[in-house]
């Protein structure tokens, strides 16, 4: 967990999952948490070290590699919490992420676990897109949904915070197939951060980087691939193809691991997104046959 300076202001511990930092003053506001206790106190320990203050803390969006350590930094600081609306509900009851992997199930236990699942927090302020001017901060939130339902950048000071709306290049190939909730969304969150100008952006997996816009649209096409192979998989069977099944194609081509239920259901639900961008667009058309979710291509005319 490297702490880096951006700028007089602006800061990012380098990780995994990397934490935001922003310094006003004698308030300091933390960017996401880290997955656990264990990767907050690597974040706080070093800013003690440095005398910056920690009084704020903002979750970009609710998965657990970037609230599990908020709880303890409430705690620990009594920080201010500040999420964007509907990840903050998400935030409060956090089994809702076990539940929804598992489609609305009682999720079992091996669901229940640090990946999907952190400890609850109380959100003190939803936010939505726009500036947020208060206490010694002026942020400019941008809503980029599509990697999560409302899932908020942070800009402040040249810098973009740009929570998991983009990864670095290393980092995407890493997925394969990267965890997003709405193909059609994420892609138009990247074209938005396209049409802003900042000096940098750190992703939440990922380098801070100068020249950004190139690794946004690097995920673009990477997207884009991904779509495609499925149009490809979806063309390609001769028959009505099952969600099953096309789950199956799309991890066999792509040489994911998924040994876990957990992995599983992160990467059908990854798959699914790039799937209903086809249905909403009308060239896949979906029904039930013999109790199967089938899709074949549109027919012309
Ligand atoms: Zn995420």
């Amino acid at each position: 967990m490297d702490m880096k300076q951006i700028n007089e202001h602006c800061y990012y511990f380098s990780s995994s999952v990397n934490i935001g930092y922003v310094h006003e003053g004698d308030q300091g506001l933390i960017i996401d948490a880290g997955i656990d206790q264990s990767a907050i106190r690597k974040v706080v320990r070093q800013l003690e070290d440095h005398h910056l203050p920690i009084t704020h803390l903002f979750i970009t969006h609710a998965h657990a590699d970037h609230y599990g350590g908020a709880s303890y930094l409430r705690k620990k600081y009594g920080v201010k919490i500040i999420a964007p609306e509907m990840e903050s509900a998400i935030l409060n009851y956090p089994i809702l992420e076990p539940i929804y992997m598992f489609s609305g199930n009682e999720p079992i236990e091996e669901l229940r676990n640090k990946f999907l699942e952190g400890p609850p927090i109380d959100v003190d302020e939803v936010v939505k897109e726009g500036r947020f001017l208060e206490d010694n901060f002026d942020l400019e939130l941008i809503a980029t949904p599509g990697h999560s339902y409302y899932q908020l950048c942070v800009a402040t000071h040249g810098v973009l915070f740009a929570a998991d709306t983009y990864f670095g290049k290393k980092e995407i190939e890493k997925h394969k197939i990267p965890y997003i909730t709405c193909a059609t969304k994420t892609i138009e969150s990247l074209n938005k951060l396209l049409d802003y100008s900042f000096n940098g952006a750190v992703p939440g997996h990922g380098e801070y980087e100068e020249n950004y816009k190139e690794t946004v649209r690097y995920n673009i096409e990477y997207h884009r691939k991904l779509l495609h192979m499925i149009y490809e998989i979806v063309q390609a069977s001769s028959t009505n193809i099952s969600h099953e099944e096309l789950v199956r194609e799309m991890c066999v081509k792509r040489k994911v691991k998924a040994d876990q239920l957990s992995m599983f259901l992160l990467f059908r639900t990854a798959v699914t997104s790039y799937l209903t961008y086809w249905i909403y667009r009308g060239d896949i058309v979906h029904s039930i046959q013999q109790f199967r979710w089938v899709f074949h291509i549109k027919e012309e005319g």
